[in-house]
């Protein structure tokens, strides 16, 4: 399994992807963790991501290439999940690149369709446990206790670029930089289509992560038929 999900900004790409890691024994690397991971270690680069993600801009390829390609050929042959990672054409292509040298290009590519009017309100809502990533959501994924995580009762925080004014941003660099993969991927999916390893690409449509769940579960059953859930 060498999947990624696709998806707008606040589109529930974290939400689904921590469900498949409940469900099946997959790794999942997340690009803004990563970033984040620098930001907190106040690298180089992470110093430099600060200012970036505050603009709700994106690094350079050539940054996230050097920061990701080491950490998903490291893979080797164990399942993952690319989660925000690649997030423009110049990505994709190296990515692609990396991949495809040795030998184990992505397998199913799932886009998250939800309509923009849902997500800014989703995202003003989102409250994060830093440490370990986990979501919430106040209206309809709210904690148990109000502001704590609920696995280990520590204090949630906002985002620093969960505000109406990076968010903008954000949604525009996705339009402008990320959209377009979607076609990248749809494309080269039925290029391969016949040759039993290939690429699927999938677009799955909802206004909620309940409606699309179903859907991915469903894709990603079809890919790939022999993946065991946990017990
Ligand atoms: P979301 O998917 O909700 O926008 P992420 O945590 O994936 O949030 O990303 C947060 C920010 O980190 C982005 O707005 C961008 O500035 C930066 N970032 C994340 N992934 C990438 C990437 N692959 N390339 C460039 N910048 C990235």
């Amino acid at each position: 399994m060498r999947m990624l999900i696709l998806g707008s900004p606040g589109a529930g790409k974290g939400t689904q992807s921590a469900r498949l890691l409940a469900k099946y024994d997959v790794e999942v690397i997340v690009g803004g963790n990563v970033l984040r991971d620098e930001v907190s270690r106040a690298t180089p680069i992470g110093l430099k991501a600060k200012e970036v993600m505050t603009r709700g801009e994106l690094m350079p390829d050539s940054i996230m290439m050097e920061l990701m390609s080491q950490k998903v050929v490291g893979m080797g042959g164990r399942h993952f999940l690319l989660d925000g990672f690649p997030r423009t054409l110049g990505q994709a292509e190296g990515l692609d690149r990396v991949l495809g040298e040795v030998g184990k290009g992505l397998t199913l590519v799932a886009n998250l369709d939800v309509p923009e009017e849902v997500i800014l309100g989703r995202v003003l809502d989102r409250w994060v446990h830093m440490p370990s990533g986990r979501t919430y959501n106040l209206s309809y994924n709210p904690p148990k206790e109000a502001g704590q995580d609920d696995i280990t009762g520590e204090p949630l925080s906002k985002r620093p670029d969960d505000n109406v004014e990076t968010f903008a941003a954000r949604l525009q660099s996705y339009h402008a930089q990320t959209e377009p993969l979607r076609e990248y991927f749809d494309s080269r999916s039925s290029s391969t289509r016949g040759k039993g390893g290939g690429l699927t690409f999938v677009n799955l449509e909802g206004r909620t992560s309940d409606e699309i769940w179903p859907k991915l579960e469903r894709a990603v059953r079809r890919r790939y038929p022999w993946l065991q859930a946990k017990a």
